[in-house]
């Protein structure tokens, strides 16, 4: 098993050295990607980029079978060939591409969603996660597709496949057209209603051609590294779907 998705002290949010990251996956017996944030042009302070250049230089030496450096970009029509010069210029051995900031808005953030329906804010967020798949032919897999779910300011932030079914097939056709994978980001699978939600948007992937899946945790501290991979598996295989990770930019089967 492969958490393709930890991050480390390099991230702007994170305290955890990449050591104790190691120690817990191997504790686990799982392979473990280092994922940390570029958000290039970050609307706040840079506080989602790093040195690739340090990145490398300090980790490296962990380099391993079962410890692997990839990136987390955030997706921006306005930072693609910043975003396309590092993945060519750096040898990661994952790209994962996430939709965080949508019209200059982190939608982590309140006043993404002040005066907006729910409706008309995650039509946004999709149509923001479409230009980012389109644009970015390069990533290896798109994180989180139910990232509004973690932050939505409504009383009922789940994502129901039928309340916004053409615009996610638009991405889950166009992600399976690359022949690209769809993370399945465990962060909200402790919940079953969450789960019995996604699996609708994770068969309609595998109804449109998909194949493969990433599973990650997102982990920002050591207890969430590995966390509710039992249900993603599971979700993984009811949906056809085979789990992968990524090493030397090449999709490896788990
Ligand atoms: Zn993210
Ligand atoms: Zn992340």
């Amino acid at each position: 098993m492969f958490d393709t998705h930890v991050h480390t002290s390099i991230s702007g949010d994170c305290n955890m050295p990449i050591e104790d990251a190691i120690k817990r996956a191997k504790a686990l017996g799982m392979g473990m990607i280092v994922t940390d944030h570029m958000d290039i042009k970050y609307p706040k302070d840079n506080l989602f980029v790093f040195d690739v250049d340090d990145f490398f230089n300090r980790y490296e030496k962990y380099r391993s079978d079962k410890v692997l450096l990839g990136i987390e970009m955030g997706l921006r029509s306005d930072v693609i060939e910043e975003n396309r010069n590092l993945e060519k210029n750096y040898d990661f051995d994952y790209v994962l591409g996430s939709i965080h900031v949508v019209n200059s808005v982190d939608i982590y953030e309140e006043k993404f969603y002040l005066e907006k329906s729910k409706r008309e804010a995650y039509l946004e967020y999709f149509n923001g996660m479409l230009d980012g798949v389109r644009e970015n032919e390069f990533i290896d897999s798109l994180a989180h597709i139910d990232y509004i779910g973690r932050y939505a300011r409504y009383d009922d932030r789940e994502i129901y496949y039928n309340d916004h079914r053409e615009i996610i097939d638009e991405i889950l056709r166009e992600v399976a057209m690359r022949e690209k994978s769809l993370e399945i980001n465990t962060r909200r699978l402790g919940n079953r209603n969450t789960l019995d939600e996604l699996f609708n948007i994770y068969k309609r992937f595998h109804e449109l051609g998909g194949k493969t899946v990433t599973i990650g945790s997102d982990g920002h501290t050591t207890d969430s590294i590995g966390s509710n991979f039992k249900g993603a598996m599971e979700l993984a295989s009811s949906c056809n779907l085979r789990p992968v990770y990524y090493k030397r930019r090449k999709c490896e089967y788990l």
